[in-house]
């Protein structure tokens, strides 16, 4: 039995999310120390970065005096700085609809496609992450600090005393005691808040069910390639369809294919999970049922070969949930351990990162860990749920249009938007408290509004063209004052070269 010194702050979960806070935390002059329960490398999921994922990692890089940082924020300088570290091209969000027992078919104005760009070059694209990769150099990085960093270690139970933590690990049949002022949660589930506070994470309240089946695999065939062989015109595509988080739409969910530069792919099906006959499946079941309803996946996915991690099929249950309360007395957990809601357009890379940015600053300004910063994190509560709510309408609203693509596309166009007013508000460097302008009335109003609207149109028996253009030109007048990337336009026919958000 060993005890470790008293560290300011304590933080369990060696994920992107534990490690940067560490980092963060280490240049503001604290003494940090990281606990992780695994080792690293170790296969995770949730690879798809976006444009605000970058800002703010550019923007952690120089608040903190951490310059490395800046060169995973685009694709070009994180191959000339890290070619070792594998990640992908992510030049956009794809979108092909799939129907049943067919091929995939579309026309001359992309009736089944939407193509997305959020960046002008691959130089300056965002990039799918491998996980095990870059999360392994993270805690590389965390030891060259000085940080101290326990692997293999298992926090069995924590006691707070005159305002000090004394969480009893155990390492290799070792037994540690480690103490600190301050504890920080980035476990990304909610079992440790239990374990350790009773503090309870569920699935209920939420709009959206959805579960998940996936896995990595190796020289998977391109997309691009299949819509050639099929003549199907690529001229007037924004980028390579294979270079961006690319995605199947099926009726019963969406698959995503995330590329990576070592012929690598991360491929998964997330499922909507009030499909009772498919959430009874087992995964082999689920893969062979998906590949037998759809021709193109079944061809892409014939021959392909499990990536050596994770080595097979992993299934997740229902994906949506959310802990009860995001701190309390001495602790605070990050947002992807307070909840999830779904992959789909790709938020928890960044929204992880906002919470990191909010995180260290209520802690770097307030170093005793007194009552001010329970005021400040009540607020972050507040804003982490808020934040999940608007997601979660959004993710659920797509998955209510799946089978009607057209309405699918016009529903989507919400995120783009309040995601270019979430970037415009960065690049003007005005405050941003809330992802994706949660807080923002006009968000609230247009999501709520069109949701509700959204339900009444698939609750009909039958949907018609004129329902489908009716509800698209609801949208596009909601979203006109804030539209700067041209979304909906008719002329654009379905590719957005230009969504970046401008100033
Ligand atoms: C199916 C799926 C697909 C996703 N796809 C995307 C995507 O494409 N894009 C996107 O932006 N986001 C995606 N996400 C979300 C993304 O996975 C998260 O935002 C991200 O992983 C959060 O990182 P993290 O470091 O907070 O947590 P994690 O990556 O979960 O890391 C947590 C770490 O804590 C460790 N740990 C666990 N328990 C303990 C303990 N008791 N003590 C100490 N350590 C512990 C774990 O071993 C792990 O290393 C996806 C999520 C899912 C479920």
């Amino acid at each position: 039995m060993s005890h470790q010194s008293d560290y300011d702050i304590v933080i369990a979960g060696a994920g992107f999310a534990g490690a940067l806070t560490a980092l963060c935390l280490n240049e503001c002059g604290f003494n940090v120390c990281l606990i992780e329960k695994g080792k690293h490398p170790r296969f995770a999921i949730g690879e798809s970065s976006t444009p605000i994922a970058d800002m703010i990692l550019r923007s952690l890089s120089s608040k903190y005096n951490l310059p490395w940082l800046y060169d995973f924020s685009r694709y070009g300088s994180w191959q000339k700085a890290h070619p070792e570290i594998v990640c992908g091209i992510k030049r956009g969000f794809s979108y092909y609809k799939h129907y049943p027992g067919k091929e995939f078919s579309t026309d001359e104005n992309h009736c089944n496609e939407l193509l997305v760009a959020a960046s002008v070059s691959d130089e300056l694209s965002d990039t799918n992450w491998l996980r095990s990769d870059f999360d392994a150099f993270l805690v590389t990085k965390v030891e060259e600090a000085g940080i101290d960093y326990f692997d293999r270690t298992e926090i069995i139970s924590a006691i707070r005393e005159n305002n000090q933590w004394e969480f009893n690990t155990v390492n290799n049949n070792n037994t540690i005691t480690i103490s600190g002022s301050f504890f920080i949660d980035a476990s990304g589930s909610g079992i440790l808040a239990d374990k350790l506070f009773s503090v309870k994470s569920s699935a209920d309240n939420f709009l959206t069910n959805s579960f998940a089946v996936f896995s990595h695999f190796d020289n998977l065939p391109c997309w691009t390639d299949m819509l050639h062989q099929k003549n199907i015109a690529t001229g007037d595509y924004p980028y390579d369809p294979d270079n961006s988080a690319l995605h199947h739409v099926l009726d019963e969910g969406w698959i995503w294919a995330l590329r990576f530069n070592n012929n690598r792919t991360s491929w998964g099906f997330a499922l909507n999970g009030n499909d009772a006959s498919l959430q009874k499946m087992q995964p082999q079941e689920i893969w062979k049922t998906m590949r037998d309803r759809y021709p193109d996946i079944n061809y892409i996915l014939n021959d392909a070969a499990f990536s050596a991690e994770p080595g097979n099929i992993v299934r997740f249950g229902r994906l949506q949930r959310k802990l009860e309360t995001c701190f309390g007395d001495g602790w605070a957990a990050m947002p992807h351990t307070v909840g999830f809601i779904d992959p789909l357009f790709s938020t928890g890379i960044a929204y992880s990162l906002a919470g990191i940015e909010r995180i260290v600053e209520m802690l770097s300004g307030n170093r005793s860990f007194e009552q001010p910063l329970y005021d400040q994190l009540k607020e972050y509560e507040n804003i982490v749920f808020e934040e999940l709510k608007l997601i979660d309408m959004l993710v659920a609203g797509c998955y209510e249009t799946m089978k009607h693509f057209s309405l699918f596309n016009a529903w989507s166009m919400l995120y783009f938007t309040f995601t270019i007013m979430y970037e415009q508000r960065r690049l003007k460097n005005l405050p941003v408290k809330y992802f994706l302008e949660a807080d923002n009335d006009e968000v609230q109003k247009i999501a709520n509004s069109t949701y509700k609207e959204l339900l009444a149109l698939t609750a009909q028996p039958t949907i018609s063209q004129q329902d489908i253009d009716t509800f698209t030109d609801t949208i596009r007048e909601r979203i006109k004052p804030y539209n700067t990337a041209g979304l909906l336009e008719p002329s654009s026919k379905n590719m957005y070269h230009h969504t970046i958000a401008k100033l």
